[in-house]
């Protein structure tokens, strides 16, 4: 590994400052649990290192206006696993929390982390997607936010610029009926990336559907919403012959491809299947 130098910041003032002094040849350092193995095999050979792990604001989980919540970037899987406020409202961002790798994996890797890597299979991205979250970015011109569906561009690609820090993720608050949740399938039970992920949340009012969010990982280069079967969904009650409907809408929208996990077939068989899952515990939560 190329010797690197390390910068500790202590806000996130103090890490703007530090990424745009030093240039496009930084790298920022949450958990390490993507970053370390990029380095170690040589994939990445940055000149400076900023760690995070100082910047107290980046691990805080608040509320925000409008009843949501504001979850910093460095707050961790297991953080987001156990944290009450999150299972509370928004069981299904814990649910791919508790799937990320083994407790010690957990206890490192950072929600920001899993989102700037930007792998077509992370697992906490789907979630975000179904619960219409937003990025806050912050750089040398200022904050900004970004819808979380228009984060990502491309395999490990994002809207950021290199100069640039995820601060936070705001989750509106879904209604008081309201019920999501996260599957993915993987070949081991534990410590193995989604060969598909699908996170469902469906909002009730009277019986009727008002709002329902299907996103799907590791099915394209980015983690995709499926809006024809949010549509097939919304403005009537929740039947299992409607979300056996969405299942196949939700098929059409996937572009798998086949590598050493699965084909492209199996693929969109997993999404039939898991996007029928979610959406059927999704009801069952939204209607408790
Ligand atoms: C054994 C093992 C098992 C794993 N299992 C899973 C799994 O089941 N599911 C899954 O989705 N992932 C899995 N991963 C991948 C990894 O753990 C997650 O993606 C994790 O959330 C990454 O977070 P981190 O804090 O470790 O990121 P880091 O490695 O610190 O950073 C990852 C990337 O994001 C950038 N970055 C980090 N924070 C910010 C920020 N605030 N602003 C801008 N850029 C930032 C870094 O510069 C780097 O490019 C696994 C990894 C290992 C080693």
């Amino acid at each position: 590994m190329r010797r690197f130098e390390l910068v500790l910041p202590e806000s996130v003032d103090d890490c703007v400052r530090a990424l745009a002094q030093r240039g496009p040849e930084t790298k920022l350092l949450a958990g390490g649990t993507d970053l370390l193995p990029q380095l170690k095999n040589g994939l990445l050979k940055p000149a400076r290192v900023i760690d995070l792990s100082g910047v107290a604001r980046l691990r805080t989980i608040e509320p925000a206006d409008g009843q949501g919540l504001r979850i910093g970037s460095a707050v961790t899987a297991r953080t987001l696993e156990l944290d009450r406020a999150v299972r509370a409202r928004y069981l299904s961002l814990a649910e791919s929390g508790a799937l990320v790798g083994s407790v010690q994996v957990r206890n490192l890797a950072t929600l920001g982390g899993n989102l700037c890597n930007a792998a077509p299979s992370a697992d906490m991205a789907p979630p975000l997607l179904a619960l219409d979250a937003e990025a806050v970015i912050t750089g040398p011109k200022g904050e900004r936010r970004v819808p979380i569906a228009a984060f990502f561009t491309g395999v490990r690609r994002t809207v950021l610029a290199p100069d640039e820090l995820l601060v936070e993720l705001v989750v509106p608050a879904p209604g008081p009926r309201s019920g999501g949740n996260y599957l993915r399938h993987t070949p081991r039970r534990e410590l193995d990336i989604a060969v598909v992920g699908v996170a469902s949340q469906l909002t009730l009012a009277n019986g009727v559907c008002t709002k329902a969010r299907i996103a799907l990982a590791a099915v394209a280069p980015v983690p995709v919403r499926a809006t024809a079967a949010e549509q097939a969904l919304e403005g009537q009650p929740v039947t299992p012959d409607r979300i056996a409907r969405a299942a196949d809408l939700a098929v059409e929208v996937a572009r798998p491809i086949s590598d050493q996990r699965g084909s492209a077939e199996f693929r969109r068989h997993l999404v039939r299947v898991l996007t029928r899952r979610t959406l059927t515990t999704a009801l069952a939560r939204a209607s408790a």
